[in-house]
């Protein structure tokens, strides 16, 4: 997770960094951190792209629609993760991404033939949704409990 955090400091886009690493057993396999398609501007030259949604939230029992801003500019770091690994390396594999993955992100996890997801800070929007899909799937999927990420690692990532 540590390196995770480190190669999430790559990331040009200063609403969020996320790292993501695939490693079997203690074996590094590759690293991805979330970007624009390479060859166009990013969003520190461009700006972040933004996007409005209206989004159900739950607050003290009470669901409430609000409106919650996204940069839909890169691809995720799960993505491009399964865009630079092989397929035969990613088989009976693990991924260990700094933020639990999106719906989208957690569809391609689930057909990419890794059997174990570990994240460490919660996106609660898509938790439901994922989870249910990792346990039909029969992937392990885990918060890492109890983890601090290194020191000047967290600059510039908006959660929301
Ligand atoms: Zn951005
Ligand atoms: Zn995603």
């Amino acid at each position: 997770m540590d390196i995770a955090y480190m190669v999430s400091t790559r990331s040009r886009c200063n609403r969020r960094h996320v790292g993501t690493v695939l490693v079997q057993g203690k074996k590094l396999l590759g690293t991805a951190y979330n970007g624009a398609p390479s060859g166009v501007p990013d969003c520190s030259e461009a700006g972040c792209m933004i996007a409005e949604e209206l989004e159900t939230v739950v607050v003290d029992g009470q669901e409430q629609v609000v409106r919650k801003q996204r940069c839909i500019r890169t691809i995720h770091a799960e993505q491009n993760l399964l865009l630079f690994t092989d397929r035969a390396d990613r088989e009976g594999s693990s991924v260990y991404v700094t933020d639990e993955p999106c719906w989208t992100c957690a569809k391609m996890l689930a057909n990419s033939g890794i059997v174990e997801v570990v994240y460490h800070r919660p996106y609660a929007k898509d938790t439901q949704l994922v989870s249910e899909l990792m346990r039909q799937k029969g992937i392990t999927f885990r918060k890492l409990e109890g983890y601090q990420p290194p020191a000047d690692t967290m600059e510039g990532s908006i959660l929301d």
